[in-house]
């Protein structure tokens, strides 16, 4: 029955569990999460792949990262984080590059050593002809920042690979993403906190839904339930937003990713390292991850490494939606499935929220912090003040 509930979520991957967790702790109201897959935590979750017990992240590779002091001390409450650090090598041609773009990786392509000062006058001059507060989209700000020769290599084809989009046509905040540096820190993120949790991903959002008042069902899809929940009934949907309004506005792009594993019997170490991007626009897959590098820690059979190939494409009906492609005529999609969002906030108590509710390019941090004030803002002072759930800025800011 769907009638005992004070809060219905749709989807149990951070963000859902976030808000979850918060209004059974501190509201102690009642709170039922439906899952469409068979599992719970959404694209973090993560399993041991059996025949060697190394943790594969089954929705690819999940970094834990972020500056906001708190949600890493929201995160500390269920799960303690090694010290892992990332890092990332770029594959170009037979040579094998320490990413992001930094002086070894700018010594190396250049075939001679730079001061960082040399190097900072050889990527100006080679950036020249763009300059980046007049860069409008990906490509213009990606050479803008690192210069042609660089972008080529690098950048070009892997955006080829990963958005099959042209890259006049994407956002140019995907790319502020990669950071560039002048020395010869290799660190992918410069974010003050980081770390993997050490006993996995799966245990650390297990531990988010363990309350009484929490019920996760999974196996349930919300669209073939829906009409079983009472009318009215306080709903955080974390789903593709497109979905919730049968795509009435046009379906919004979506890429999707194939993975495939492969357990290696002869061999203990693949790569050597995490995670090596694949930037030749001929080799099919963008990036190799191995996933025993991530717990150097652990006990891990040493004549066997499990590897994973990652492929991109479009999402068709039926794929997993994993990024928002947001190119300008999803922008405008977007605005219309906005304004039809927050009707569905004033009139049916409907919040949209998480990556796929958003339309946005969430790391898990901000899908924590941004489920965090959801709660602050508008579902704390539905139950507690009783205040209108779509409160007085649109759900979505
Ligand atoms: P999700 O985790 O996507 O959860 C949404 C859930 O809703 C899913 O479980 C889905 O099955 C369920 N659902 C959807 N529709 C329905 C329905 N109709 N009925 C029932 N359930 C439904 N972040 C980082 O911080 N670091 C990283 O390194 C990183 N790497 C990533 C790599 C990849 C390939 C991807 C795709 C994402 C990565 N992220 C990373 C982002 C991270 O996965 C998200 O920030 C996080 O998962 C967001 O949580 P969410 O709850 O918004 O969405
Ligand atoms: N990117 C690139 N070359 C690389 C890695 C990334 O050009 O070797 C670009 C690409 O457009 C990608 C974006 O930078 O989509 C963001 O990269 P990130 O590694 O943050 O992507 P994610 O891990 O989310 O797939």
């Amino acid at each position: 029955s769907y009638t005992d509930y004070d809060l219905v979520i749709v989807g149990s991957g951070f963000f859902g569990l976030t808000i979850a967790e918060r209004v059974a702790t501190e509201l102690d109201k009642r709170v039922l999460v439906l899952e469409r897959r068979s599992h719970l935590g959404g694209n973090a979750y993560s399993e041991r792949e059996p025949e060697t017990g190394i943790e594969v992240h089954r929705y690819g590779a999940h970094l834990f990262h972020t500056s906001n002091a708190r949600v890493w001390e929201y995160c500390n409450r269920f799960t303690a984080f090694t010290g892992y650090q990332h890092r990332v090598f770029a594959k170009v041609a037979d040579q094998v590059y320490a990413f992001p773009m930094n002086l070894a990786l700018i010594n190396q392509f250049f075939g001679k050593s730079h001061s960082p000062t040399e190097a900072r006058a050889l990527i100006a001059e080679q950036a020249g002809e763009i300059d980046t507060k007049d860069a409008k989209n990906l490509e213009e700000k990606g050479i803008s920042l690192v210069g042609r020769p660089l972008y080529e290599a690098f950048v070009k084809g892997y955006t080829a690979k990963q958005w099959q989009t042209d890259p006049t046509q994407l956002d140019a905040s995907i790319i502020s993403r990669l950071p560039v540096r002048y020395t010869f820190d290799n660190r992918y993120f410069n974010d003050t906190f980081e770390g993997l949790p050490v006993d996995g991903y799966t245990a650390w959002l297990t531990r988010m839904a363990d309350h009484p008042n929490i019920e996760v069902r999974t196996d349930v899809d919300y669209f073939d339930v829906r009409d079983e929940i009472p009318a009215g009934t306080p709903t955080v949907y974390t789903g593709p937003l497109d979905a919730y309004f049968g795509n009435s506005e046009g379906a919004l792009s979506w890429r999707t990713l194939d993975f495939e594993q492969e357990v290696l019997d002869d061999c203990g170490d693949f790569q050597g390292t995490t995670v090596v991007n694949y930037n030749d626009e001929e080799v099919p897959y963008t990036r190799i991850l191995e996933f025993r590098h991530f717990h150097p820690e652990r006990d891990y059979p040493t004549d066997k490494t499990v590897i994973v190939r990652e492929f991109s494409r479009f999402a068709e009906p039926g794929d997993e939606p994993y990024y928002p492609v947001n190119t300008p005529d999803d922008r405008a999609k977007l605005l219309r499935y906005r304004e039809l969002a927050r009707k569905e906030t004033a009139n049916a108590n409907v919040l949209f929220g998480g990556r796929l509710g958003t339309y946005k390019y969430l790391d898990m941090h901000m899908a924590i912090g941004s489920a965090l004030s959801m709660f602050d803002n508008r579902i704390a002072p539905y139950f507690t003040d009783g205040k209108a759930l779509a409160g007085t800025e649109s759900a979505e800011d």
